[in-house]
């Protein structure tokens, strides 16, 4: 686990913790710097008729900020697009590469843009169409000076490349990480989206039988637990 500058942008509000807060606490872990951007504030979620629905962006951004910090993460950054009518707008691609350009990361890991049909609930629409928009920021938008130009000349935002691209929930992962050692955290992570789980005390065992299915699947070994993710070299 290389100390290495990363940018996780997902779609919603516990995304990143249900699918890679493992790997994330690993890389705090080992002294990387992990920023989150996060597209909406999830507020068409919840469960619970009695909350105000007017509340339940606020809510969620506090829950995903307290569950940051649960793997070692403090820079968490809400863009603010209405949950579920993301569309790969321009907009949203200039909006990454700001974010992009900002945080100068050698990672960035963010949702994959195919649909996968075995597990159509890491495919919601706002999942593929937060990839597809991440992807083109990565490539070509924010290395690309000439796209975007008025990030540099109103704000002063050099390009950048990202030599390595992480998806999430993609259909064919390549990369199995071995989160074993983190899964308390995680579930930490995870528990700490409590306007998001109607049934909590079932939640750890769901996410572990997922995780052993990827270490069986990774091949790493009887009574592992790990992420599953498509790694993609762009250098
Ligand atoms: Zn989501």
């Amino acid at each position: 686990m290389d100390a290495v500058r990363t940018l996780v942008i997902t779609a919603h509000p516990d995304d990143v913790d249900f699918g890679a807060a493992g790997t994330v606490a690993l890389w705090t872990e080992g002294g990387a710097a992990v920023v989150y951007c996060v597209v909406t504030d999830g507020d068409n979620g919840g469960f619970d008729p009695d909350v105000p629905r007017g509340d339940i962006g606020g809510i969620r951004r506090s829950e995903q900020n307290a569950a940051a910090r649960c793997v070692g993460v403090s820079d968490v950054r809400f863009l603010g697009y209405p949950d579920g009518r993301v569309t790969p707008s321009l907009e949203l691609r200039r909006d990454l590469s700001r974010v992009i350009r900002d945080v100068r990361p050698h990672r960035v890991l963010t949702h994959s843009p195919e649909r996968n049909w075995e597990n159509i609930r890491a495919s919601h629409p706002d999942h593929l169409v937060v990839g597809e928009a991440a992807v083109h920021a990565v490539y070509p938008d924010a290395r690309n000076p000439f796209q975007f130009p008025e990030l540099l000349a109103d704000e002063k935002l050099d390009a950048h490349i990202v030599p390595e691209l992480w998806l999430l929930g993609a259909p064919h992962p390549n990369h199995f990480v071995d989160v074993t050692g983190t899964f308390q955290r995680k579930l930490s992570a995870i528990n700490a989206h409590v306007s998001q789980l109607p049934e909590p005390d079932t939640i750890a065992r769901r996410i572990e039988h997922r995780l052993r299915l990827n270490a069986d699947r990774g091949a790493l070994g009887e009574g592992h637990l790990a992420e599953a993710f498509r790694v993609v070299q762009i250098e």
